[in-house]
């Protein structure tokens, strides 16, 4: 059997301070160590090329220092723990050579969140094995399916009635003019399937009423991403947001946040971040005493200004936890993040501070649904 062969990782930076430290410089979290290293590990890290096996490492370690074989292995393996080297992946039935290449620096990425490159691919394997549904396919929707296209995605189910309109122009990445009076989701299927054809597409041209039985729906998916903001994202976001509490489904509120240009949106984990419910309920408390006052412009949701470059912020910004919630490269438990908001003036970017309710009526400890 072949022994392993190492490499440094793509992402670590490495520095020598005073020929007795090793610093190491971790690029995708910021993060810094630093090692009192010897002068046989300075040389077996600069002999660590991505090539020669562990067998051959030992053995030049053996004839330049004297090193005994578990000497180097020994320190091998504190490298690999600290996420410095991983083992080059060989197994080639996790993702085919086309997927290999197409996603090469994708999975360099996912692989620095883990200590072996195998991982990395797995986690790779993990997002375009999973099967997600986006209610509502308007700007944000949009560009959040043809981000996790891109990103490799290959099972999508895109939910909306609307059609493309001229001024869909200036917000919609999947805009084409020879699009205009077609449904949204036809024009949004094209683009996805222009950057991948592989990608199995299920296209509903519905809208959400209040009798609508979406359940089965969301059974069929492992993920589902709201931005239906008609009749209206309140609305719409509770009716799936307690079907996916009720089957333990992940979900994604995203856009339909006319007022907030550039909203982060929330990731909801059931039972681990606050629900819609328990939103609902702190706006509910925070906003006592107000009372909306009736606005003179009528269909006012489609007169309400918009800016491609914010909801894209959106859009990302809502890929970024999905990926990671669904390729497993954080502990979602600790690291999820509330509803937030960009400010277009400042760049200010400020979270709200909402908590889970323990007496949620939906994912509460007495909650309904269990
Ligand atoms: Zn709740």
């Amino acid at each position: 059997m072949n022994t392993p062969i190492y490499k440094i990782k793509d992402s670590v930076d490495l520095f020598v301070s005073d020929n007795k430290y090793l610093m190491v410089y971790y690029m995708n979290t910021r993060r810094r160590k630093s090692f009192k290293i010897n002068e046989w590990t300075m040389h077996l890290l600069e002999i660590i090329d991505g090539e020669k096996t562990l067998d051959e490492l030992k053995k030049m370690m053996q004839e330049k220092f004297n090193v005994a074989a578990e000497n180097t292995e020994a320190v091998i393996e504190q490298l690999e723990t600290n996420k410095i080297i991983t083992p080059r992946c060989i197994d080639d039935s996790i993702l085919s050579e086309y997927d290999r290449k197409r996603y090469d620096r994708q999975i360099n990425y996912f692989a620095e969140f883990f200590s072996r490159e195998e991982e990395g691919m797995l986690a790779q394997k993990k997002l375009m094995d999973s099967k997600i549904i986006i209610f509502g396919c308007g700007a944000v929707g949009g560009d959040i399916a043809i981000e996790l296209a891109m990103a490799g995605v290959q099972h999508i189910t895109l939910f909306d009635f609307d059609k493309v309109e001229v001024s869909d122009a200036s917000r919609h990445m999947y805009f084409k003019d020879e699009m205009v009076g077609y449904p949204k989701i036809e024009a949004l299927a094209q683009q996805i399937h222009e950057i991948d054809n592989r990608i199995a597409i299920r296209i509903i041209h519905k809208s959400m009423k209040p009798d609508s039985n979406i359940e089965r729906l969301i059974i069929e998916h492992d993920f589902v991403v709201n931005t239906l903001d008609e009749p209206y994202i309140g609305y719409t976001s509770s009716k799936i947001s307690r079907i996916c509490v009720k089957h333990n489904t992940a979900h994604y509120i995203a856009g339909g946040f006319d007022a907030h240009l550039a909203s982060t949106g929330e990731m909801i984990i059931p039972y681990v971040t606050p629900c819609v419910e328990c939103y609902a309920g702190y706006f509910k408390k925070t906003l006592a005493g107000w009372k909306p006052k009736k606005h003179p412009v009528v269909k006012r949701y489609r007169e309400i200004g918009g800016l491609s470059s914010m909801t894209l912020f959106s859009a990302s910004f809502a890929c970024i936890e999905i990926i990671k919630y669904l390729a497993g490269l954080v502990n979602m438990n600790e690291s999820f993040k509330v509803r937030g908001e960009l400010l277009f003036s400042t760049l200010k970017l400020t979270y709200i501070n909402v908590k889970k309710n323990p007496d949620c009526p939906i994912c509460g400890e007495r909650g309904a649904i269990k």
